[in-house]
């Protein structure tokens, strides 16, 4: 670890610096007892031998003097703590100190001088002596040694120059190199000095930042969830935090020296263990695996475990670490969600299935209601009072079989069943079928119907659904419009080759809370009652645009009106127009008599409502059909009779539908065309159907056109 992760350099400055006055002054002690014993020998050697004895009694005086008030400053800093030796005033306080001793020890060849050359040559010794002495006590500061120094050196240079004497010259001469010497020797120690302080410094704080992170590391063992064990290789447990006896009961003492297996593993799971112990034995770690354990009391608890092998200093396994977080909690939870969402979908299953069955069988009675009407609605002797009641049945069958293809829609979008083919669809064509199928009820509502049915361009949808989605934005747009209000449709090209459709009405709108779950299936919002509606059909719009990769949105303002808009890959404004084959090809001539008419159909259908309305439809188009009930009666009936075409059920007793047409194609016949007849919308089960070999599939309840259509295209093929 950096140790100047936890001091900086500042701070270690300010230790230095600490750690220099601290030596600076421990040495004084010696240094100033040194002085004054050197400087009592001066007296005692010189006083006479002196100019002016004194003269040498003051210099005396001044140094003891000077000595004593150090030696009182050295013990008033020993006395103060730490913090107050960080003060700069005992720095100050020491450079000034020894600046004066310099000049004291200067003024000795002053106020001691001698004319007797031996005893003047005697100073010059001493002197000499107590700078090189200074040098081992003062170098800790480089500042101080020069601040004592230069002025005892100087002062003794200058006196001899004063002195003009042969020997004085060349005396002060050599002092000043000494001198100069001493400085460069003295500016040495004090770079090595401070460096080894330094060092010391680092290492100190280094080891105590090892020590701190130590400390906290066993704080974090201590007080971690994770229960840590250590065992040999005999698998006897070596170390047991107290997190491993919270989470597996068993006590420090009770836990040492036991087989760690015995203790926490149950029985079956030892196959696991010996797994694991081999990949420890490749010297592999083991990260985050879940096992089961048990406690001292033999509850089950699962734990993720965290296992390393420790080896020694030959490389071979000593033994294994572990560390065990208890995850039962965790582990439940997890199984309680799985399960929740199990359940879940099952149910959701379980819904997709009855909506779509009972879709299915909800479509065989209205097959006979909306195949009955629409017979009777040709009859000709009816009243104007019956004809509005059987266009009332009509609407309110219709309205049911919208409702039972929007719920067989849900159904199949949310088994994922719906296949969209897809396609360059022509916006021009879609639009003009629209406002055929729209138009008579924005008229009903005294509406104005904007929609431009040239526009040139395209878009890549599922022609087939993206009409049923801008169908049900317009008749939504004319069902919440106020009367005499108006319905357009627009048609914008974005950037990056995408087309907006928008649909707006100047009707209701709807408040900003409820926009938010207008795409909620069966949320009406705040319909009024007497509108029509499931609140299912902006839903699958939503789906089904999205499948087509395409977005939907609506903006709207209450009592001013919505605007519904679709966002798809297309392009406007293109030079080719893309040529569709309309599919409104509505005419009123449904009932005209197919000039195919007087071939012999045979049905095979065992329901008797939908036998009776069968035979009728096919009477009304002019043909004459044999009814049967199943498929072994058909079999029959084609050995003895000539038909041009079959219509079969596909659920029979017996032998139904689809091994009907098999049993057919098997035995030759590839002639006879056949039509299924069923009750499933499902895009499989036309697959079924031409699998089995017949030839076209309608989905009940079936209208007379497309009957007719049908009939028309194979009898003719
Ligand atoms: P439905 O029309 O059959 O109720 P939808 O899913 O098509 O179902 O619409 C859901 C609800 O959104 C409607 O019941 C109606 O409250 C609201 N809504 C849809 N279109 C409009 C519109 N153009 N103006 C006002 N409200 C609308």
């Amino acid at each position: 670890m950096n140790s100047n992760e936890i001091f900086s350099e500042k701070q270690l400055k300010k230790q230095i610096q600490l750690e220099e006055i601290k030596l600076l002054y421990g040495g004084s002690r010696f240094s100033y007892t040194a002085a004054i014993v050197i400087a009592l020998i001066i007296y005692y050697v010189l006083k006479t031998h002196v100019t002016s004895e004194y003269n040498l009694s003051i210099w005396l005086g001044i140094i003891l003097s000077v000595m004593l008030i150090r030696s009182i400053d050295t013990y008033l800093f020993t006395k103060s703590d730490l913090k107050e030796q960080q003060n700069i005033k005992w720095r100050i306080r020491f450079f000034v100190g020894t600046g004066i001793a310099g000049i004291c020890w200067g003024l000795l060849p002053w106020l001691g001088y001698s004319s007797d050359v031996e005893y003047f040559a005697f100073i010059i010794v001493c002197l000499v002596g107590v700078i090189a002495g200074s040098l081992s006590t003062l170098s800790y500061r480089w500042e101080t040694m020069v601040l004592f120094l230069l002025p005892a050196s100087l002062l003794l240079i200058f006196r001899l120059i004063v002195e003009d004497q042969t020997f004085s010259k060349a005396t002060s001469f050599v002092l000043a190199v000494f001198i100069f010497f001493s400085l460069s020797a003295g500016k040495r120690i004090f770079n090595n000095t401070q460096q080894n302080i330094r060092l010391r410094l680092e290492a100190d704080n280094r080891e105590h930042a090892i020590e701190l992170m130590h400390q906290k590391q066993a704080l974090h063992l201590q007080n971690t969830p994770l229960a840590i064990i250590e065992f040999d290789i005999d698998l006897c447990v070596t170390e047991w935090n107290k997190s491993a006896e919270s989470i597996f009961g068993y006590q420090r003492d009770e836990a040492l020296n036991e087989n760690i297996l015995r203790l926490i593993l149950p029985r079956d799971s030892s196959l696991e263990a010996e797994k694991l112990w081999q990949r420890l034995l490749n010297y592999e770690a083991v990260i985050g695996a879940v096992i089961e354990n048990k406690t001292k009391n033999g509850e089950p608890i699962f734990c993720e475990w965290f296992i390393t092998p420790l080896t020694d200093d030959k490389n071979n396994i000593a033994g294994i670490a572990a560390m065990a977080l208890d995850i039962t909690d965790k582990k439940h939870n997890e199984l309680a969600i799985m399960q929740s969402k199990d359940e879940a979908e099952k149910a959701n299953q379980a819904k997709s299935d009855f909506l779509s069955n009972m879709s299915h069988e909800l479509r065989t009675p209205l097959n006979a209601i909306l195949g009955f009407t629409q017979l009777l609605s040709f009859e000709k002797q009816l009243t104007e009072k019956q004809l509005s009641h059987i266009s009332e049945i009509n609407s309110a069958g219709n309205l049911l079989l919208k409702l039972v293809n929007q719920i067989l829609d849900l159904a199949k979008i949310e088994k994922g069943h719906l296949q969209l083919s897809m396609e360059q669809v022509n916006l021009s064509d879609v639009f003009k079928e629209c406002r055929a199928m729209i138009a008579p009820l924005a008229e009903q509502k005294g509406l104005t119907l904007n929609i431009n049915i040239e526009t040139n361009g395209y878009v890549i949808a599922d022609y087939t659904r993206l009409k049923q989605v801008i169908l049900n934005l317009l008749s939504n747009a004319i069902k919440y419009n106020k009367n005499n209000g108006s319905v357009s449709l627009m048609v914008k090209q974005k950037e990056n080759d995408i087309v907006r459709i928008c649909i707006m009405d100047t009707g209701t709108g709807i408040s900003e809370d409820l926009l938010q779950e207008i795409f909620q299936p069966f949320n009406r919002l705040n319909a009024a009652c007497h509108i029509e509606g499931t609140g299912i059909g902006l839903s699958i719009s939503k789906q089904l645009i999205e499948m087509m990769r395409g977005k939907i949105g609506v903006t709207s303002k209450l009592n001013e009106g919505s605007d519904f808009w679709i966002e798809l890959s297309g392009k406007l404004n293109i030079t080719t127009a893309i040529e569709r084959e309309s599919q409104s090809n509505y005419s009123n001539t449904i009932l005209n008599v197919s000039s195919l008419s007087a071939q012999k159909i045979l049905v095979a259908e065992d329901n008797p409502t939908n036998q009776v309305l069968i035979k009728s439809q096919l009477e009304s188009l002019g043909y004459a059909a044999d009814l049967v009930k199943n498929g072994q009666e058909a079999l029959n009936k084609l050995i003895n009779n000539e038909y041009q075409l079959l219509i079969t059920d596909c659920n029979m007793p017996l032998i139904d539908g689809y091994q009907l047409a098999k049993t057919i194609r098997d035995r030759g016949n590839n002639k006879l065309p056949i039509i299924a007849l069923t009750a499933d919308a499902f895009p499989e089960k036309r697959a079924e159907c031409l699998k089995a070999g017949m030839n076209e599939q309608l989905t009940k309840p079936v209208d007379l056109e497309t009957l007719k259509t049908a009939l028309e295209k194979l009898l003719h093929q």
